[in-house]
């Protein structure tokens, strides 16, 4: 089969490789789609913190936001999952050591051993066929949900652990730096939890005239106007609740920590091709801010699947 290998920094190839083989409780699919996350650039052109882990994999075969069809199933797999021949199946990004201390704690999404499809573990899904390895969290995808949305399932769950993590009231004001597919997909899962105002940040129109189609209240291009004075000036000068940080852009977590108003939340997914240099006056003596952290999904592709299946 085809695939495309990842060797190396501006080293990717597509190439034949040979079929995945299915073990007990494994899983092997004929891959529907697979999306491109904005790390794979990263990974590609040597960027941030996640190269030098790919390179202690390599090859590897790149991709982790896809969905298949079942195709093979290996002992006991059909009943530990449910699943069938021909069914369309997804796992998710990380596969669980289940014996780390996180995972002891059911905290999977952080398992210290950390096998991510297409960056540290198991071939990913840039190819015609890929495995579910033994330990996989495998989700069945209703049957008439296209791929084209079923691609959707990896970022969406993503974005919307990002959102859960921040834990929006309703009395809050957001604002999402980043109108990327993770900042998009956060818009319309913060929607859920229907704050007073939420604000899309981004340098594109196009995205920010999406943003709006998709029902933001407000947009601001900070390439063109200071968003800090336009987050204070829609919020009595106070500044913003909460900031989901979606760019990966340094700028946008300097300007965050300026429009949060004190005991506000930056909650942090953005992945940094560089180092991030903030005052952190800020972040104690000035506002008592706090910082959260989101990665990967934790919980949230079940919720996903429905959301999607529902439109
Ligand atoms: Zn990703
Ligand atoms: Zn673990």
């Amino acid at each position: 089969m085809k695939a495309v290998v990842i060797y190396g920094k501006e080293d990717f190839r597509y190439q034949e490789v040979e079929m995945p083989k299915v073990g007990k409780e494994e899983v092997v699919v004929k891959v529907g789609r697979c999306g491109i996350c904005a790390v794979d650039p990263k990974i590609l052109h040597g960027k941030g913190y996640v190269p030098p882990i790919v390179a202690k994999h390599v090859p590897i075969i790149a991709g982790h936001e896809f969905i298949g069809e079942v195709v093979e199933l290996g002992e006991g797999a059909k009943e530990k999952y449910d699943l069938e021949v021909g069914d369309k199946a997804i796992a998710e990004n990380i596969v669980p050591c289940w014996k780390c201390h996180y995972c002891q704690l059911g905290l999977y999404h952080m398992c210290d051993v950390h096998k991510i499809f297409g960056i540290s573990g198991p071939d990913g899904g840039w190819a015609e066929y890929m495995k579910y390895p033994q330990g996989s969290i495998i989700w069945k995808v209703p049957e008439d949900m296209p791929y084209e949305i079923a691609v959707a399932i990896e970022p969406l769950a993503c974005a919307t652990h990002g959102v859960e993590r921040a834990n929006i009231q309703f009395s809050d004001t957001v604002v999402i730096a980043g109108g990327g597919a993770i900042g998009l997909f956060m818009l319309q899962v913060a929607k859920l939890k229907n704050p007073k105002m939420l604000i899309m940040s981004d340098l594109l129109e196009d995205r920010l005239s999406l943003a709006k189609e998709l029902g933001v209240d407000v947009v601001i291009n900070p390439g063109k106007d200071d968003i800090v004075k336009q987050v204070k000036d829609l919020t009595d000068g106070l500044g913003c609740d909460v900031v989901l940080e979606a760019s990966g852009a340094s700028v946008a977590v300097e300007q965050a920590v300026e429009m949060l108003r004190r005991r506000g939340r930056l909650m942090e997914f953005g992945v940094f091709a560089e180092k991030v240099c903030i005052d952190f006056s800020i972040i104690g003596d000035m506002k008592e801010l706090e910082i959260i952290g989101g990665h990967l999904a934790f919980h949230t592709y079940p919720l996903t699947i429905k959301y999607l299946s529902e439109g």
